[in-house]
């Protein structure tokens, strides 16, 4: 049986040892951190995120659903904190009980590593930074000098992918890269328990949607949430334009006056917590000789704005793993079929997601925007699995991205030319009362 090496245990790639191992692959895993189960969770990623079907779908497959999401928060919908007047919860679903749930990175990633660890097959490499890596070979080099060897060298290392970088230096003009970075960065803040009770709702995501900027919050089983500031990198209205702690109060109390009585320790969290960048990765090809590809955020890195990233990796473990199925284990035809499979799909959640930033960030307070949204309701309980948000098609299914991107445009299409026709006619009887 072959042996697989993966690059970057993180959550795409230690899922992807277990699918591996379950398989029966003797299957290397190396990752450039110590062991976080031992030392903790490395500082400047997402504290929490959110997981919904695509990727439960990928861990209930391998039946690690209910153990991953034993602590996991549902969150029915959106709370939106409006500047001036009451907050307004928005039901994700049309039945408002499906749920996103709001999950720990490093509850998640520890319960993957001991997955993966008790995996027969799988052995795990801490403190083992990949350096060098020769596709034609399949032989890697890490940070201490030692070396290895395997017959598939899977790189699961993330949006900075040491792997994506050393295909590039193999590949020359052969290979494509593009990294667009968000003139946004993101900064977390924490929201303590209050009274040892949740200081907000914990059925809900909420977002403070202020045009320039945004803050959403998702909680934690601690009764805390992770609250995370989304704002311009540079300029005028942006992180680099406050410093002192009053600039940071003064602009807390003018934009999230709420937020000043539930984070107690604002100006220390916000001088002392570093900015995130955000952008998205895209690279061609993702496989090289039928034995090196890239998976997960190494290979399509996305804004998180769908909360969609992991989600979407853990898709491409269950597409590698159906392609393995569909050519008998043959790696040479499984790697090109794996990313013929996620390509359109993987784009069209980047631009899904970076659309959702508008949404989120301006729209959801905007009157119009709830009313978009009753309707879209209303249209979901008329024309029952015709007429499906786009929300609950991305967060709640396993439907192609590309093919929730070609629905929600003909829906869109068909709903315009519906309000368009409506107008019409009520254009027409106004004409006629007024000419009678
Ligand atoms: P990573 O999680 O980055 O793991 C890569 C691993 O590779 C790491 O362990 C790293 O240490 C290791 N590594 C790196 N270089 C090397 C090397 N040279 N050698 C060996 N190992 C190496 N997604 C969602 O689905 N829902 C959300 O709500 C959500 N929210 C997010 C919020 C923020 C602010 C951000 C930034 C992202 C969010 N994401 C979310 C996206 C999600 O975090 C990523 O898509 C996901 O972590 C990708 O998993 P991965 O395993 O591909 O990469």
């Amino acid at each position: 049986m072959k042996h697989v090496a993966v690059v970057g245990a993180g959550l795409c790639g230690s899922l992807l040892a277990c699918y591996l191992g379950r398989r029966g692959y003797t299957v290397d895993l190396y990752e450039r951190r110590p062991d976080p189960r031992v030392t903790g969770a490395e500082r400047g990623r997402s504290i929490n995120l959110a997981l919904s079907e695509r990727g439960i779908d990928a861990l209930r497959r391998i039946g690690l659903d209910e153990e991953v999401l034993r602590d996991a928060l549902p969150m029915r919908g959106r709370m939106v904190h409006p500047l001036h007047g009451e907050t307004n919860f928005q039901p994700y679903s049309l039945s408002g009980d499906r749920a996103i749930n709001s999950i720990g990175r490093g509850a998640l990633n520890d319960a993957l590593l001991d997955a993966a660890g008790a995996t027969p097959g799988v052995t795990i490499h801490f403190d083992h930074p990949l350096t060098a890596l020769d596709p034609s070979l399949g032989t890697l080099g890490f940070a201490d000098g030692s070396s290895a060897k395997a017959d598939i060298v899977l790189g699961a290392d993330g949006a900075g992918s040491a792997t994506r970088g050393l295909l590039m230096a193999y590949a020359g003009e052969g290979f494509s890269e593009t990294v667009s970075f968000l003139d946004y960065g993101y900064k977390e803040l924490t929201i303590p328990a209050r009274d040892g009770e949740y200081a907000l709702d914990p059925g809900a995501l909420h977002i403070w949607p202020r045009g320039t900027s945004m803050m959403i919050a998702l909680p934690n089983p601690d009764r805390s949430f992770t609250g995370t500031l989304f704002w311009p990198s540079s300029g005028s209205d942006s992180f680099a334009s406050i410093g002192s702690p009053a600039a940071v109060e003064r602009h807390f109390r003018e934009n999230y006056p709420d937020l000043l009585e539930l984070i107690p320790n604002l100006v220390e969290d916000y001088r002392h917590n570093p900015v995130g960048l955000l952008g998205t990765v895209k690279c061609a090809p993702w496989q090289m000789l039928g034995r090196v590809a890239l998976i997960g955020d190494a290979a399509h890195a996305i804004v998180p704005f769908y909360g969609q990233g992991a989600n979407a990796s853990f898709e491409d473990v269950v597409e590698l793993d159906r392609c393995l199925d569909a050519t008998g284990d043959n790696w040479a035809e499984a790697l090109p079929l794996y990313e013929q499979g996620r390509r359109e799909n993987s784009e069209a959640i980047a631009e899904m997601a970076l659309a959702n930033f508008v949404e989120m960030r301006d729209k959801v307070a905007d009157p119009f925007f709830k009313l978009g949204k009753n309707v879209e309701h209303t249209l979901e309980r008329w024309l029952p699995g015709k007429y499906v948000s786009r929300y609950e098609l991305v967060s709640f299914s396993t439907t192609p991205y590309a093919e929730v991107r070609r629905r929600v445009k003909q829906q869109h299409q068909v709903v315009g030319a519906v309000a368009g026709a409506l107008v019409a006619l009520a254009a027409t009887a106004l004409i006629r009362r007024l000419t009678r």
